[in-house]
């Protein structure tokens, strides 16, 4: 690794791409993580937690880690090598419906963390990156029959126990909330959809959740990912582009049905300092990508 590391250092900009061990492409149209996408964005890369008072353009990485921390942290990996910060929001387990997931086990209603979780987490920050939570907890306590800020709580003074902060907080988008038309961002004071109700209750199977309850303060989130400035944006949520570059709307069906590598790269490159750009969003969700080695490893 070491002497990796060195020969990456020795090398210009051009030759850090042929260097890396492995790269990271998306499974269902090959576009090279660094390569084709984040690397041809000409803007500058912040954390998160310094979009607001940022006055440069600038770009900023979210990844929903849904279901594969292994793949987050080979992205994790990739993005450090080249200097990328990013954050990445973990989701507590039970949002699928699944008992297990890469975060824990759920045993009647309370979560058995992974033993390797932290240590993942450590590696995260190790390498620069942020850590946030993927917050599905007005679905969860529907679900579970708790109150969400102690689910919340929950979550966070088990991080705190590691030494590890969650910065900021990013809405996961569950079925139960598409079914009973919320959204988890909604939990939090201030965190408004337009044209929803502010202070409504969510209600099922008897258990209710009044929205907007909650203030991000209170829990040491700095920030609700969908609040942050993001006047082009770009996600491939369900393994589709989507999103808004400067103004134009990516057409999601043409993207996927029709994809061209070409078109795709220079729309992308099209994010510079003097394109009127103010916050460039790019979220991920690590299970879209995989991984291709380079065939150099030494
Ligand atoms: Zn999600």
């Amino acid at each position: 690794m070491i002497s990796f590391l060195k020969k990456l250092l020795t090398k210009g900009e051009d030759n850090k791409a042929r260097e890396r061990i492995f790269d990271v492409t998306k499974k269902n149209d090959g576009v090279n993580y660094i390569d084709d996408f984040i690397g041809l964005i000409n803007l500058k890369n912040v954390h998160m937690t310094e979009v607001y008072k940022e006055n440069e353009p600038c770009l900023y990485i979210r990844h929903d880690v849904d279901h594969s921390l292994e793949m987050g942290l080979k992205k994790a990996e990739v993005e450090a090598e080249l200097g990328y910060k990013s954050t990445y929001f973990l989701l507590p387990t039970g949002s699928y419906g699944e008992e297990k997931n890469y975060y824990g086990t759920l045993e009647d209603g309370k979560i058995k963390y992974d033993s390797k979780l932290i240590d993942k987490c450590k590696r995260l920050l190790e390498l620069g990156h942020h850590i946030g939570l993927h917050n599905d907890m007005v679905a969860m306590s529907l679900k579970l029959r708790k109150d969400p800020a102690e689910l919340i709580k929950r979550e966070l003074d088990y991080f705190d126990k590691h030494n590890i902060e969650l910065v900021g907080t990013a809405a996961h988008g569950s079925p139960l909330a598409r079914q009973l038309k919320f959204n988890n961002r909604e939990l939090f004071d201030g965190c408004i959809r337009k044209g929803w109700e502010q202070g409504r209750t969510i209600e099922h199977n008897g258990w209710k959740v009044k929205l907007h309850s909650l203030n991000l303060s209170d829990f040491g989130f700095q920030y609700e990912a969908y609040s942050l400035p993001r006047d082009s944006r770009i996600s491939e949520s369900g393994g589709r582009w989507g999103g808004r570059i400067l103004g134009n709307q990516i057409d999601r069906d043409k993207m996927f049905n029709d994809f061209n590598l070409e078109e795709f790269k220079k729309l992308i490159s099209t994010l510079t300092p003097n394109s009127g750009v103010r916050a460039m969003q790019v979220m991920t969700h690590p299970c879209h990508w995989e991984v291709k080695e380079n065939g150099n490893n030494q």
